[in-house]
């Protein structure tokens, strides 16, 4: 059934308690997205049409840059570069049709076009697809599995965007009930979490007041404004 291809890496997460199950799940696929076009999915003549039109953004560039396989790079952006070269207006503005043909230029700024191809990310676009239907499985296992709420339940918390996209997912697929179980459990974890970070910030900033010093900052308060940026950056990476 498609709707459990997802299972077992949505169990490993969910099985992790530590940190949003949904962004270690990002995580896994960001990797494994970066690992399958800097390998074989590099030669692939349909991945290369694909990587020649998007190209990557500067993140996920950079992220390539660092691992190592240069080779694999530089034939995707001599490639890539070739589709910017064909695909950018001559000066005079005439605009490159299909295979670099010049077309007449037709009155069209290609600010907005340029704008897009740069703003555009092969590996972000794959993981955007992935983690879609990654949330419809979450919320498929959710109703199916009966362990599966406890499971959702004992997390230490879950982001504002993972939250909020299970509870869009689940308004569609659950019962009214299950619905409002689901988001009493995912709401009271992310106002109890948001509570606790502002508690670290408030004693990290109140550290600072002069009947405070050289008292001991508890860990959680020492690393508050790093982990309540992290949150909200939904960049968390556990300790
Ligand atoms: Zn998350
Ligand atoms: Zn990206």
């Amino acid at each position: 059934m498609a709707e459990q291809l997802y299972t077992i890496p949505i169990n490993e997460a969910f099985e992790a308690y530590d940190g949003c199950p949904m962004c270690r799940l990002r995580r896994k696929l960001e990797k494994q997205s970066l690992e399958y076009i800097m390998g074989a999915a590099m030669m692939e003549p349909d991945i290369r049409i694909v990587t020649n039109r998007m190209g990557f953004c500067r993140q996920h560039f950079h992220t390539m840059l660092g691992m190592g396989n240069r080779l694999s790079l530089a034939l995707m952006l001599e490639s890539h570069l070739q589709y910017l070269w064909e695909n950018t207006p001559e000066p005079d503005g005439r605009k490159p049709g299909k295979l670099g043909k010049i077309r007449k230029y037709d009155g069209e700024s290609p600010g907005g076009e340029m704008k897009a191809r740069a703003e555009s990310c092969y590996v972000c676009a794959r993981v955007r697809d992935f983690e879609k239907k990654y949330i419809s499985n979450v919320v498929y296992i959710y109703k199916k599995d009966p362990a599966f709420p406890e499971k959702l339940r004992k997390q230490p918390y879950f982001c504002l965007e993972h939250a909020g996209a299970l509870l869009e997912a689940a308004k569609n697929e659950l019962s009214e009930e299950r619905y409002l179980t689901l988001s009493r459990d995912l709401l009271t974890k992310t106002r109890d979490h948001l509570s606790q970070l502002k508690q670290n910030v408030t004693a990290f900033c109140r550290s600072f007041d002069h009947e405070n010093a050289g008292k001991p900052l508890s860990p959680e308060a020492r690393y508050a404004v790093e982990s309540a940026v992290a949150f909200l950056s939904g960049d968390y990476e556990s300790k």
